[in-house]
């Protein structure tokens, strides 16, 4: 076992059981205290096993992703050592690259079969922070990384901030908390804004990729505060109706080859299911996330006066 499995580990072993104790917490101020949120068993325990199940699928398949990291070391072109500060900046950088991994996972359908398991649910509790992909090492967003360790950070010190990263998303996954300080709103993701991405309402779609910091969608225009007055629709904008992991796991990439494979078109429409974004197709039959909008848009348009 290499080290930084070890740290992979430790981080896994001490999140799980206080990931747990939130979701028992949750469920329990919803039920008897009257907190904002939804109860289904049966989605949290799909969720649950989509979580444990896909620590093992992508510990073992980590290697694609280590291997890189741990091979480019030898071509890095400084050598930062670990203080307070490094580790910091590390962590800010790690964050943007998240941030583009997650924008290329909604706008890249290669991506997407991966990513939207994770948006499978209907519901928005900390469970569905859990419900992750069996196949995060084979998307090649995971080499978004390498740069970092060229840069001169240490493999290890990469994947921690990566774990840390992941770990503090978990608590945006919930109804419960509200709008938090204004400062913290501006600089920080937060539930609230975490609802947002999750939604499936035209507005909603699209936005709020972050993962710690909410400042690069303010940087990068994909920022969309939550509006009180219009409750999030969470999920899929089609929603996959069925609680078998296996399914959930492996459905979009099936819809994939058959459209990828499909009669009846050229080399470059079979290129672009695979890496267009979702909801494209080479007969204008479907609607992607940007038509979604525009029509949207263009109803909003044509309302007032009628
Ligand atoms: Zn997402
Ligand atoms: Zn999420």
């Amino acid at each position: 076992m290499t080290l930084d499995h070890l740290v992979a580990a430790k981080v896994t072993l001490i999140s799980t059981p206080i990931f747990l104790l939130c979701i028992l917490i949750e469920t329990l101020l919803v039920r008897y205290f009257g907190a904002k949120g939804s109860l289904h068993t049966k989605d949290d325990g799909v969720s649950i096993i989509l979580g444990v199940t896909s620590i093992f699928a992508n510990g073992a398949t980590a290697f694609i992703t280590l291997g890189a990291l741990f091979w480019v070391q030898q071509y890095q072109l400084f050598h930062i050592p670990l203080t307070a500060f490094s580790l910091m900046a590390c962590f800010v950088l790690d964050d943007l690259r998240f941030y583009i991994h997650h924008r290329i996972a909604h706008r890249c359908r290669w991506v997407w079969a991966m990513h939207m398991v994770h948006h499978s649910s209907q519901r928005y509790c900390f469970a569905v922070a859990l419900r992750q992909a069996w196949t995060k090492h084979f998307t090649g967003t995971m080499f978004l990384t390498l740069p970092l360790v060229l840069l001169g950070f240490s493999p290890v010190i990469v994947l921690f901030c990566g774990a840390l990263n992941a770990t503090i998303q978990f608590f945006l996954h919930t109804e419960s908390i509200g709008k938090l300080h204004p400062w913290i709103e501006a600089v920080f993701n937060t539930p609230s804004h975490h609802r947002v991405h999750h939604g499936s309402n035209p507005e909603d779609l699209d936005a709020n990729y972050a993962g710690t910091l909410i400042i690069w969608d303010r940087m990068f225009g994909t920022f969309v505060a939550e509006d009180d007055a219009v409750p999030v629709r969470f999920g899929l904008v089609k929603n996959l109706d069925t609680f078998n992991p296996m399914k959930i796991a492996f459905i979009e990439y099936w819809q994939v080859a058959l459209d990828v494979f499909g009669k009846n078109r050229s080399l470059k429409d079979r290129l672009l299911y695979l890496l267009a974004p979702p909801g494209w197709s080479h007969d204008g039959s479907r609607l992607s996330s940007a038509d979604i909008k525009r029509v949207h848009q263009q109803s909003l348009n044509l309302a007032p006066g009628e």
